[in-house]
């Protein structure tokens, strides 16, 4: 297994301190491509989330998740770094390959993920089978799996997955002989990147958040534990999940980001976060720094509304869910919410009595 070692100061990874960089202004980068932005996050909004808008529409929106994940990471492999992951297959091969994705992918918090057996032999029959326990996500997973060896293999790839025993899956990409079909670039939403002033205590060793020291990485299984609450982290590309919204928008109407917002809400209602993070303007903008979800310039208590102005947020129908949440658990009143995507990309949301 690849060292995962950790820091001395803080104890977090080394690599996952390598691999990112959190900027005064609300947001988390990849190191290597500041271009892409990250978020830290609780697992369980991601997922109930996703639950509470399959509640919603009453729908199962598993193959809408896979195939927004496949794309994203196919565009991401193919455009953001061109070449190069290419050139190191045919150098090295593809298990080395994989061996460092799936390392990196247990310091994300993905789960215990590595390569169980594979057949790549340019012909039919070529498939790659990763053994997986406690996965962060199977249809993000799956989608991150066939997207990127689309990418490396430029032919159509199909995922089936077997449960093996309970919470134990292998999950298998057929890789078949078909090359890929030119398709459509996704259209990333363009994040604003706005300057900030935020100030985050950080390690003297790695320079990451020392809020980050309350979390406990466990490598060899592959996750990412808050050391009192036990609740599991998750680093991940909030441009991959703001394309599984715009393609549920796409194929299931415009009134998505409202059913999204409502999951949020919902999710915020089941009482998960205490509230001890919202005490103040100033621990609210930490915490959403800390999660990599923009920068909290405003906010204003008023009689019966809540305001947020965020810069550069990502995610804004969950942000808008989580302004309503807030505001009807403070007040322990019904709500509605409005909220407003501005022209330099900076949300206002404003939650109301009802
Ligand atoms: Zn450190």
């Amino acid at each position: 297994m690849v060292a995962l070692k950790p820091c001395r100061e803080c104890g977090v990874p080394r690599r996952f301190a390598r691999e990112h960089a959190w900027l005064k202004n609300g947001t988390i980068v990849q190191s290597k491509n500041p271009d892409h932005r990250m978020i830290f996050i609780e697992l369980d909004n991601i997922t109930s989330t996703f639950q509470g808008v399959e509640e919603i529409l009453g729908i199962p929106i598993d193959r809408i998740i896979v195939e927004a994940k496949r794309r994203a990471t196919y565009d991401f492999v193919d455009h953001m770094l061109p070449g190069v992951v290419k050139a190191v297959v045919r150098l090295v091969g593809v298990r080395p390959v994989i061996r460092n994705v799936t390392a990196l992918g247990r310091v994300m918090g993905y789960g215990m993920v590595e390569l169980a057996r594979m057949r790549r032999a340019h012909s039919e029959g070529d498939y790659v089978t990763i053994s997986a326990s406690e996965l962060y996500s199977l249809p993000l997973f799956s989608g991150d799996l066939a997207g990127s060896f689309n990418a490396i293999d430029r032919r159509e790839v199909g995922i089936t997955h077997v449960e093996v025993s309970p919470g134990e899956y292998e999950i298998t990409a057929h890789i078949t002989p078909h090359p890929l079909e030119l398709q459509e670039r996704l259209k990333a939403k363009p994040y604003a990147n706005k300057e900030g002033d935020i100030e985050l205590e950080r390690c003297p060793v790695c320079g990451l958040p020392r809020a980050l020291s309350f979390y406990e990485w466990i490598p060899e299984r592959g996750v990412i534990l808050h050391r009192e609450s036990g609740r599991r982290m998750v680093a991940l590309g909030p441009a991959t999940l703001d394309a599984v919204i715009s393609e549920l928008e796409k194929e299931l109407g415009e009134e998505i980001p409202r059913v999204v917002a409502e999951a949020q809400r919902r999710f915020l209602r089941s009482g998960f976060y205490g509230m001890e993070e919202a005490r103040s303007r100033e621990d609210l903008r930490r915490a959403l720094a800390l999660r990599g979800l923009g920068n909290l310039v405003g906010l204003e208590w008023g009689e019966n509304r809540l305001r947020f102005h965020i810069e550069n947020p990502c995610l804004e129908p969950v942000l808008a869910g989580l302004v309503w949440g807030i505001f009807e658990l403070v007040t322990g009143r019904d709500g509605r919410v409005e909220w407003e995507e501005r022209e330099d990309g900076d949300l206002l949301v404003e939650a109301t009595t009802a």
